[in-house]
């Protein structure tokens, strides 16, 4: 019988103060895990906590930026310290900037390309030393619909979560040795700040998502849930290098 109990299990969940990332780690909390919320806000972090302790779980707030190396170890560093490891990261930190690509500045262009995916590589490689120790982990990068498809106002950010699913194999092959699984979820249009503010800039999103999107709705941080616990547990044991969407049908529409 797969088992999807975390119990004893510690995860980092990157941008976990908010949308997909809280609604992951809630998730992971409900089945036993110990949750570090990692977030650059500290009033959010402290929130995101509050909110995981007022339903039983266990979880400690943690100030990272993952775009500074340094950061990302005193992540771990105070992970280990508090919990004694990491079992599970998940990778969700994420930015968009929606213009078209002849109007980006090099530094905007770079901007999302380091938050959302050397960010997700520098807590890969801050995390791994403290897997290896304990036999094994998960990985969860989290990708997005703009891994696969992509649009005239997105094109930093579909090159990021574009490279969120190769750098995901990647790892998945080089990393197999030490038991470490690592895997991309791609959310579809989940009603978050992030695409609250892409609903103001962009007109007729809304309704152009309701209308492909099978479900024929959003979806809640809440629908994030499940996936991030099969992949966080021994169920997913021989699940690797995958990028799985989890988007009520929308990339199955013609
Ligand atoms: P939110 O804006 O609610 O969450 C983004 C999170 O990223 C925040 O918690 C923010 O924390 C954190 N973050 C941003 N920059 C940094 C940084 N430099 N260091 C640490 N944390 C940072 O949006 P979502 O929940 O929607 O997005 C979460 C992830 O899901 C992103 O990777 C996004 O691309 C992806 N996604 C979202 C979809 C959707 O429909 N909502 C669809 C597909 C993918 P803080 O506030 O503390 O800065």
């Amino acid at each position: 019988m797969a088992s999807f109990d975390l119990h004893g299990r510690v995860a980092i969940v990157t941008g976990g103060n908010g949308g997909i990332g809280l609604g992951m780690a809630r998730g992971l909390a409900e089945v036993g895990a110990s949750v570090v919320i990692a977030g650059r806000n500290a009033d959010k972090n402290a929130e995101a906590v509050s909110k995981i302790s007022a339903s039983g779980g266990q979880a400690i707030a943690v100030d990272v930026d993952v775009v500074q190396a340094s950061s990302c170890q005193a992540m771990v560093e105070a992970t280990r310290s508090q919990y004694g490891g990491v079992d599970i990261l998940i990778n969700n930190a994420g930015i968009n900037n929606r213009k078209q690509p002849e109007d980006y500045t090099l530094a905007e262009w770079q901007q999302v390309l380091d938050i959302n995916l050397t960010g997700a590589f520098l807590c890969c490689q801050a995390v791994y030393p403290s897997m290896v120790e304990r036999g094994g982990g998960k990985i969860i990068n989290i990708g997005s619909m703009m891994s696969i498809f992509a649009a005239s106002f997105t094109v930093a950010y579909a090159a990021s979560k574009g490279g969120i699913v190769q750098m995901s194999k990647g790892l998945a092959c080089a990393w197999a040795k030490d038991n470490i699984q690592v895997n991309a979820v791609l959310p579809g249009w989940i009603d978050t700040d992030l695409t609250r503010r892409g609903r103001r800039e962009v007109d007729g999103l809304h309704e152009k998502v309701l209308a492909r999107t099978p479900a024929a709705r959003w979806g809640d941080p809440g629908d994030m849930a499940g996936i991030g616990v099969f992949l966080a547990s021994p169920a997913s044991d021989f699940v690797t290098g995958t990028a799985i969407p989890v988007d009520g049908g929308y990339s199955a529409q013609g």
